[in-house]
């Protein structure tokens, strides 16, 4: 039997902002454990949460990124659960009216419907050794935005490849929208994963399984994939899903059953009594708007159009903001699109591969890249200078000198060495002249640079050969 998988998706981003969602503490990762608590976010009796108009502006933000409307009128609930994570023993967060609904995201062809996105609070954080743990209350009450899909609207995600670029997508958009760092070691994006599966061509809806809270994208994949065998193996000896809550463990590559059932009632939603309904004024919305830093979307049409970068190019390039943010810099002092994209793509794209830093300043790259189009250094000397300055205060200019890479010969001494080879080489000279291959000329240039031990220029050499045998 031939089955059609359907994907939902449930990210969780924390918010970029100074304070948490209800009180003043420190939105703030890294802190000594419990040091950014206050009455408010750990829940005790009689302390009242007053909300952060940042977080709501932040979170129409991301809507607006992704073509979300944006209700005028937003309520907060209360979502209600005991774990030790939560001292609260409920959530505050968004169940009838959240900030924003109805928006899309386009994975390959298809644009992916997407429920809303709605405003809530981090719950605290776990730390497991061996049979104890301990809580870090520093993230509860970080205000955390929470996007659903629409799996059950067409189109639909089917594959683990479409998830992947689906939240990869997503990630790009709210870190170039400034309203979240999404750092996936930080646990600052985190996604649950609906599926379902039916079979071919019938119209009814499968059973869903949620996977809880995947940490990285690849653990995600491979969860998807898991779970889609796990579904095909059980409907094909003739079972059935059950609705459950599944844990992806990792390690062993596996997962296993969390809880079963488990619906939105069971939570005993009600609007939060100490919070008043927030407005939002379409003025408020068109000031998110107006503000709008410039999105991956337009960044590429710009890349593509404007700098004459190719498609390859520019996804390399945008792929990271921190990347595409360099990028940017370069030009504004050495306006070398392409140049400068080539250098991205190969070495700068070499050096910060399965996550490395990007280390290196605006003024040294800068200062390599043109070096180099001058040809002032050879490329290969210039690779090992851009590692060498890499990660470090180190100015590539003086330590170019130091190194003495610098094609710094003066021009009468490059010149009686080109006069010696070109008589050295009557035959090669001989040869150009018969057949007119650049590739000979090129290899009287590098003749020249050899015995120069790279210290001439290069593109001086090059045209002094012209200018004598041609
Ligand atoms: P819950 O209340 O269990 O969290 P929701 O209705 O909020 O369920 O849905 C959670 C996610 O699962 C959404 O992305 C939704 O589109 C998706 N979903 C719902 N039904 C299915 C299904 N049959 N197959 C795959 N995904 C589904
Ligand atoms: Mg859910
Ligand atoms: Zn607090």
């Amino acid at each position: 039997m031939q089955y059609d998988v359907i994907i939902g998706l449930e990210v969780h981003a924390e918010l970029r902002t100074k304070t948490k969602c209800f009180c003043s503490c420190k939105n703030e990762y890294g802190s000594s454990p419990n040091s950014n608590c206050c009455p408010v976010c750990v829940g005790l009796p009689g302390a009242l949460p007053v909300l952060n108009k940042h977080a709501v502006e932040q979170t129409i933000r991301a809507g607006l990124a992704l073509g979300f409307e944006i209700n005028n009128t937003a309520i907060f609930e209360r979502k209600n659960y005991f774990y030790p994570d939560l001292s609260k023993a409920y959530q505050i967060s968004q169940l009838e009216k959240p900030i924003c609904i109805n928006g899309s995201l386009r994975v390959g062809e298809k644009d992916i419907p997407i429920n809303r996105i709605h405003l809530e609070e981090d719950a605290g954080k776990l730390v497991h050794f061996g049979s104890d743990s301990l809580i870090d209350y520093n993230r509860g009450g970080v205000p955390l935005i929470e996007l659903v899909t629409d799996a059950l609207k067409e189109p639909h995600m089917e594959t683990a490849d479409e998830a992947i670029e689906f939240l990869t997508k997503l990630r790009q958009i709210y870190i170039y929208a400034g309203v979240a760092d999404c750092e996936m070691e930080k646990g600052q994006m985190r996604a649950d994963v609906n599926i379902s599966l039916r079979p071919k061509g019938s119209k009814e809806f499968g059973t869903k399984v949620e996977m809880k809270n995947i940490m990285g994208f690849k653990s995600i994949h491979r969860a998807i994939n898991y779970e889609i065998e796990r579904q095909k193996e059980i409907l094909e000896d003739g079972g059935v899903i059950e609705q459950e809550t599944r844990k992806w463990d990792n390690d062993k590559g596996e997962s296993f059953t969390l809880r079963t059932k488990e619906n939105s009632e069971d939570y005993r939603y009600f609007p939060d009594p100490d919070l008043l309904a927030v407005n939002i004024s379409d003025e408020e919305i068109q000031k998110i708007k107006d503000t709008m830093p410039m999105l991956p979307n337009d960044m590429k049409k710009k890349y593509l159009e404007e700098y004459g970068l190719n498609e390859y190019d520019t996804d390399v390039i945008l792929a990271e903001k921190e990347v595409s943010d360099l990028y940017s810099e370069c030009l504004k002092d050495y306006f070398q699109p392409k140049s400068v994209a080539n250098w991205f793509t190969t070495e700068i794209l070499a050096r910060i591969k399965g996550g490395n830093k990007l280390d290196i300043s605006k003024e040294n790259l800068v200062w390599i890249i043109k070096s180099v189009d001058e040809k002032k250094i050879q490329r290969n000397s210039a690779k090992d200078l851009l590692t060498f300055v890499w990660g470090t205060n180190l100015n590539a200019e003086v330590e170019a000198k130091k190194q003495g890479i610098m094609a710094d010969l003066s021009s009468d001494i490059v010149f009686e060495v080109l006069d010696k080879i070109l008589k050295e080489k009557a035959d090669v000279v001989a040869q150009f002249k018969a057949e007119q291959d650049p590739k000979i000329l090129n290899f009287l240039v590098g003749q020249v640079m050899r015995e120069t031990r790279g210290k001439a220029n290069a593109g001086e050499v090059m045209e002094k050969i012209k200018e004598k045998i041609m």
